[in-house]
């Protein structure tokens, strides 16, 4: 199954060296998931050739405006080109306000039907669910009410294995049970545990989005065992205290975390207008936690 995530937007704050603000696509097996809408996020979908009316659920972090002023501009868009399937929004309290307000002005009636559903920023909420897929949010320490996400595959079933139920004749209307959990006794009396008749399925992975953040222990605990981790890193390590003070992470800090959680790979992005060349963040954060990549606009990123 695929699970994978395409960065839209990698800078904080302003546009800046060709990289744009906070964005990225999550596809889990062909359903795309919107994380942040940052200025420009629709052109960048259209740049990296996705159709925005694949996406069905936007999940915004919090009401800077980095991370969501590309959100009414798509909203607009999905509109104007006759869509009809509806459209999920999850953010802070505000953002329903916030939306409805333009369109009552721009006096739009859209043609499908919006729901914004607001998130908590002072607990782990799960706020979607469907047979692949569990995505909670969970709260960050950030200036204003903000969350991160964490997309969780739901565990598969195992497989079975052909070979071995062909050999028993164990019949195909009985292969289900077995998959589900049920020994197969054959017509001797013989007992054939499920486990031997399977093949285990692959563990389920795991995908954790910590946006604007000061670091704190605060949200460690609900992004451990992660399999990639996304963190904010604005800031060299030498320009900590101006991370304390605007509510942001080094690349020392987003590695620490990394290493903390026990996360297998790191993304780090959200990068400072002051940083055209992004090696020395890169460089920072290896030098603890040697699995960091960074966010790249246009890259996928298997997960
Ligand atoms: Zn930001
Ligand atoms: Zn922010």
């Amino acid at each position: 199954m695929k699970f994978e995530v395409l960065i839209l937007g990698s800078s904080s704050a302003t546009p800046i060296y060709g990289r744009h603000p906070t964005a990225q696509l999550v596809n889990v097996n062909e359903q795309l998931y919107l994380i942040d809408c940052g200025e420009g996020t629709q052109v960048q979908l259209i740049k990296y050739g996705v159709r925005s009316n694949r996406i069905k659920h936007i999940f915004i972090s919090h009401l800077h405006g980095d991370h969501y002023l590309g959100l009414i501009g798509l909203i607009s868009s999905m509109h104007l080109v006759g869509r009809k399937d509806e459209l999920h929004v999850y953010g802070p309290p505000g953002l329903k306000e916030i939306i409805d307000l333009h369109f009552l002005h721009s006096q739009t009636v859209l043609r499908y039907a919006l729901h914004v559903h607001t998130t908590q920023d002072d607990v782990q909420d799960v706020i979607f669910e469907n047979e692949n897929l569990l995505v909670s949010s969970f709260p960050l320490d950030h200036r204003i009410a903000c969350t991160g996400f964490r997309f969780d595959e739901k565990k598969h079933l195992p497989t079975i294995d052909r070979e071995k139920t062909e050999a028993i004749g164990v019949p195909s209307a009985y292969l289900s049970l077995v998959k589900r959990g049920y020994d197969y006794t054959a017509s001797d009396g013989t007992i054939y545990r499920w486990q031997d008749l399977t093949v285990a399925p692959p563990a389920p992975r795991s995908y954790a989005y910590c946006s604007d953040t000061v670091r704190t222990p605060s949200y460690l605990p609900f992004i451990q065992q992660i399999d990639l981790l996304y963190h904010e890193a604005t800031f060299l390590h030498e320009m900590v205290d101006r991370a304390v003070d605007t509510y942001h992470t080094t690349a020392l800090q987003a590695a620490e975390v990394a290493t903390e959680v026990g996360a297998k790979k790191l993304l780090i992005g959200h990068y400072s207008a002051r940083y055209k060349d992004l090696k020395p963040l890169l460089q920072e954060s290896r030098e603890t936690f040697a699995e960091t990549q960074l966010a790249l606009e246009g890259n996928w990123y298997r997960i």
